[in-house]
């Protein structure tokens, strides 16, 4: 067995997975309990009478051209929500096994854990420049079933040194998954460790339609491993997980004139980061503004009260983390259009 897949829960790899009804287009469907008729209006291309084909054939390849991968290390879900506690009921056993996140990071990664009452080994991020601590990580990762490493991390905008993941990725190859979520990786302009997962089995890479793609409501996160674990996956997802709309809209809406549109605006985004940054820093309201390879901006406010006080009275909301371990008074920006964040940075720099 693949060292990687011997990680699983043992009940999970001897599980019997629930049986969808057969996909066969070419037949008609008298097997799945549906409705022969469209509801009133229904307007899509298959139909809403009919569950959806269970990993769509179409979705998982323009996924795998999205991303650089062949088709059977694809696996696409609800968000990459859906592949985090995909992930977490696969691997942990509860009570018994735990995973290890570096915070200040994306706060799924714990709760999915805890969900599934796995234990989550905190590893901090080192105070400068907000890096991996790898040597601990490795040595919290060889009693740990998953290590989740967020590059850029959410909140602190960073991207984390990609020598560092490789070789916490193969110092814990017989004993660990490493999950990196590229969430924000499209705008860091460096690319993907995609390339990387063929050496590496026990690598595994989210990536979302909802940030760069602007698909947050359509709910599709795709996950990138080794064609084992993704195998795994495909036997514990929900049935029909992928709703005939959103399959739909996304073969619509990632054609190649869109994708087209998604790289102008991250341009755009790019350098209304930049133009966002350089002002905030001036800003009176403002100790320190981090680097960020995402698409926001932390920012160390003197007074973060006053800072969320400034947007909400210009009509914006941003991100309160003033509360998180390691970052006292600080806010997460969203780079919004040229004209919101015009609003904001006007609004935080009256005295
Ligand atoms: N990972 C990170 C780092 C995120 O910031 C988010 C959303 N805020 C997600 C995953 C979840 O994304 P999705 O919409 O694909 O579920």
């Amino acid at each position: 067995m693949n060292s990687v897949l011997s990680l699983a829960r043992p009940d999970i790899l001897e599980l019997q997975p629930y049986q969808h009804a057969m996909w066969d287009p070419s037949l008609e469907r008298l097997h799945a309990n549906e409705m022969p008729w469209r509801a009133q209006g229904d307007n899509t291309a298959a139909g809403l009478n009919r569950y959806p084909e269970p990993q769509p054939k179409a979705l998982v390849e323009r996924m795998g051209r999205l991303y650089d991968v062949p088709p059977g290390r694809v696996l696409v879900g609800r968000g990459s929500d859906e592949a985090i506690d995909l992930l977490a009921r696969a691997f942990c056993r509860a009570g018994t096994d735990s995973v290890v996140i570096c915070p200040p990071t994306f706060g799924f990664y714990k709760v999915a854990a805890r969900i599934q009452g796995a234990q989550v080994v905190e590893v901090p991020l080192l105070r400068e420049g907000f890096a991996l601590d790898a040597p601990r990580v490795i040595e919290a990762g060889r009693n740990a079933k998953i290590v989740f490493l967020c590059s850029p991390n959410n909140p602190t905008g960073n991207l984390l040194d990609e020598s560092a993941m490789l070789g916490i990725c193969r110092e814990l190859a017989t004993t660990s998954l490493v999950c990196v979520d590229e969430a924000y990786i499209e705008f860091a302009g460096r690319a993907s460790l995609a390339a990387r997962l063929a050496e590496h089995p026990n690598l595994v890479l989210l990536r979302t339609l909802s940030k760069a793609y602007a698909l947050a409501g359509a709910r599709l996160g795709t996950l990138l491993a080794s064609e084992e674990i993704v195998g795994l996956l495909k036997r514990i997802i929900p049935p029909y997980a992928i709703p005939a709309s959103t399959v739909e809209d996304v073969l619509k809406l990632t054609e190649a004139p869109q994708r087209a549109i998604s790289a102008g605006r991250i341009q755009t985004v790019l350098a209304e980061r930049e133009r966002s940054r350089r002002r905030l820093e001036a800003a009176p309201t403002v100790a320190r503004v981090f680097p960020s390879d995402a698409n926001f901006l932390l920012v160390e406010c003197r007074d973060a009260r006053k800072f969320l006080e400034a947007g909400k009275s210009a009509g914006l909301l941003v991100r309160d983390f003033s509360g998180t371990p390691g970052l006292a008074n600080c806010l997460r920006i969203t780079i919004g259009t040229p004209e919101q964040n015009e609003r904001l940075l006007q609004a935080v720099e009256r005295p």
